[in-house]
């Protein structure tokens, strides 16, 4: 059985709590560390976080002291949760350090060395891990980052379309939920009875970082997929869950009910390597005219599913779609969580401790 020590950078905020509420059972993961501001650093877990979750603290991450956001801290890998004002420099101290960095920030996806990673969709882009270690000088660190989280969803559902029929273009419009933004967000007085047709950057990542993750290994890099990209993104009130209207302009003529098979057969590599996160099913097709909705569906596959539905012709594009996810599930503290799983499955994280070292595979896995 694996066993690795996390740290977790961002433990205090909304993502990181719900790292830190998804490792409480895990069984390869087990959190030893927690980092976050001046503001926290050097309390007791549980009197400093505002834990925004059903239920107390969990136990296993209640008594630990909050450390300040150094790169000494015990542990294996790091999950990052930070704030993106100081994820650049420290997620970058950390991987010098020779830790594995695993980040949920926007600050290093797109640089050319770092793998955006969604293990359904791209887990062949690891091997980015050994020329971003070539090229920067890293012993055993790297970052890896995952999706900002309306693209998260997004992607899983282009992927088997995309293999299948080949996606020329796509127009997405977005209706997001508050937490998305953070805690404590939006003023409730901005957020309620309200729907706030800018997020600041969002647009620009959606249309910029599918493109990568649907990309080709190419030089040490990727070569982007050449899919044109029309994003427009809404802050709606709800509280968890993304929707997303989507209409897909595809190179090989499809009906909806060849979309439909295509979705479900889905399966990625998280499922051939019965991941601990993996939902059983990637994409859950609904049938139904209404569904998917934000309260009743966004919770599969614990948060892990991407749920699709009203998959229909559409008159200008070809196919059109809604598809939801869930924004701390799929779009950040899962998604973190099963790239550290792809990643300790293939040797790309090891032990740091040297008298366990031994015991694990070598990165060689990763070419
Ligand atoms: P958040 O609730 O505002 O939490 C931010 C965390 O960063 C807190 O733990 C905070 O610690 C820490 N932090 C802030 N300034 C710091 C500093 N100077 N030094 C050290 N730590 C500092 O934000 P969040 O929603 O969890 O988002 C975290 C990251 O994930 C962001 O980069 C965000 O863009 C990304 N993300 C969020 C979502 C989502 O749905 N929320 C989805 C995908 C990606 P203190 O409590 O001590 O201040």
């Amino acid at each position: 059985m694996k066993s690795f020590r996390v740290g977790v950078l961002g433990a205090t905020g909304t993502v990181g709590q719900q790292i830190i509420h998804r490792l409480r059972r895990h069984p390869w993961f087990r959190v030893t560390a927690l980092a976050a501001s001046e503001r926290s650093a050097g309390k007791n877990y549980a009197d400093v976080v505002r834990w925004r979750i059903g239920g107390p603290e969990p136990a296993h991450a209640a008594g630990l002291t909050v450390q300040p956001l150094e790169a000494n801290l015990d542990c294996d890998f790091c999950l990052s949760a930070l704030d993106s004002s100081v994820a650049g420099p420290a997620e970058l101290d950390f991987a010098r350090a020779g830790y594995p960095v695993i980040s949920n920030s926007r600050n290093h996806r797109m640089e050319p060395d770092v793998p955006l990673l969604v293990p359904e969709v791209n887990s062949d882009h690891c091997a980015l891990i050994a020329v971003q270690r070539r090229r920067r000088g890293y012993t055993s660190g790297f970052i890896v980052t995952n999706p900002n989280c309306s693209v998260a969803g997004l992607v899983v559902a282009l992927k088997p379309i995309h293999d299948a029929f080949g996606i020329e273009a796509l127009s997405v419009v977005t209706m997001q939920a508050l937490s998305g933004a953070g805690y404590p967000g939006i003023a409730s007085l901005d957020a309620m009875d309200n729907v706030i047709p800018f997020i600041s950057g969002e647009e620009e990542k959606m249309e910029s970082e599918p493109r990568k993750i649907l990309g080709r290994l190419s030089n040490g890099g990727v070569e982007p997929a050449d899919i044109g990209i029309s994003a427009q993104c809404h802050r709606v009130p709800v509280i968890d869950g993304h929707m997303e209207a989507v209409s897909l302009k595809l190179r090989r003529k499809a009906s909806p009910a060849d979309v439909v098979a295509t979705l479900s057969e889905f399966r990625g590599e998280p499922q051939r390597l019965r991941l601990p996160s993996a939902p059983a099913q990637p994409i859950e097709v609904r049938e139904e005219p209404d569904r998917p909705q934000t309260r009743l569906d966004r919770d599969s596959g614990e948060g892990m599913a991407v749920v699709v539905g009203r998959i229909r012709a559409c008159h200008v594009m070809d196919i059109r779609l809604v598809l939801l996810s869930h924004n701390l599930g799929r779009g950040a503290a899962g998604a973190a969580i099963l790239n550290a799983e792809l990643l300790a499955e293939n040797g790309c994280i090891v032990s740091r401790d040297p008298s366990r070292a031994k015991h694990f595979a070598s990165p060689s896995a990763i070419g």
